[in-house]
């Protein structure tokens, strides 16, 4: 059955008496070229398994069983799992957990399915988007790639250089992880019920090995995170604000130290320089 097809969508939820619940961002997709792209090139052929997020009625799913030896399905919606059982019926390769991925203990489900490599791919309700992937990024899995359909604003933000208007404290954060790259741009009327905002389809290569070590996480995390929530001060400011138990002065010369000019903005430092300027703050902690 074409699970793009609005009239089979429609029929399903007229059988199993369901209907799309907003506060889940259900918005399913109803073009099938679409689906078979996202599918076809969400992992670069490098993953046996690939994790979902949110299969809805199935229809990413079924073309990702088409294509890969393990598919895991996370869906929060218990009314949408009848649904499921019935359009994945002929797909043995295909597990479907009915769970909150906020919630869920990745590592365990996953543990059996490393060793032949594992990507994640989802067209992600918008409510949710930042929080799961910091999930999926901070669980330091060693996923081969994060695939995921998102509102078109967030996918700027996710793959903007260093420096550029779009870049924020996730474009900052996200390059520590990988590298993102915009695959592809779906309009609205591709969905079912249509959101307001275009999406895109963002595809993150994870890292085997990062672009850099911080000596502390927290602080490096906390530098990138008072550069970009003070964009419009100087980073001297930021920092003063971010770290407000260093003095003023002492904060200049790291960034000095650091071979920045003192009235730079944080959102012209690229990962790298986050880190430096992360390690020396975190140094002068320890002394102090
Ligand atoms: N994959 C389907 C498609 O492309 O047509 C549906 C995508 S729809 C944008 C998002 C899906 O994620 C819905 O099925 C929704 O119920 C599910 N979902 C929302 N929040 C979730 C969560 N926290 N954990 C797991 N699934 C979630």
């Amino acid at each position: 059955m074409n699970l793009c097809d609005i009239k089979n969508i429609k029929q399903i939820m007229s059988v199993f008496g369901i209907k799309f619940h907003k506060e889940f961002g259900q918005n399913f997709l109803t073009n099938k070229m679409v689906v078979e792209d996202i599918a076809e090139y969400c992992c670069d052929g490098k993953s046996n398994t690939i994790l979902e997020i949110g299969p809805g009625i199935g229809t990413l799913t079924v073309e990702l069983a088409e294509r890969y030896e393990n598919v895991i399905s996370l869906e929060i919606d218990k009314g949408l799992i009848p649904v499921l059982s019935y359009t994945l019926d002929e797909y043995n390769n295909v597990k479907v957990v009915n769970e909150d991925v906020m919630k869920t203990d990745l590592e365990a489900l996953l543990a059996p399915y490393f060793e032949g490599g594992v990507s994640v791919c989802a067209n992600l309700p918008y409510y949710i988007t930042t929080p799961i992937l910091m999930k999926l990024l901070e669980s330091k899995l060693p996923f081969d790639y994060i695939t995921i359909m998102i509102q078109s604003e967030v996918a700027d933000r996710l793959c903007a250089k260093a420096g550029s208007k779009d870049c924020g404290a996730i474009t900052a954060v996200l390059s520590y992880y990988g590298e993102a790259e915009k695959l592809f741009t779906v309009n609205a009327d591709n969905f079912m019920p249509p959101p307001k905002v275009n999406s895109s389809v963002v595809r993150i290569k994870l890292y085997k090995d990062k672009p850099c070590k911080p000596k502390s996480e927290d602080v490096f995390f906390k530098v990138i995170k008072a550069a970009f929530e003070q964009r419009r001060k100087t980073l001297l400011n930021a920092l003063s604000c971010g770290f407000s138990e260093i003095p003023k002065e002492k904060l200049a010369e790291i960034i000095e130290k650091a071979g920045h000019r003192p009235d730079i903005r944080g959102e012209k430092l690229d990962v790298k320089m986050f880190c430096e300027l992360s390690d020396l703050i975190f140094e002068l902690k320890q002394q102090s």
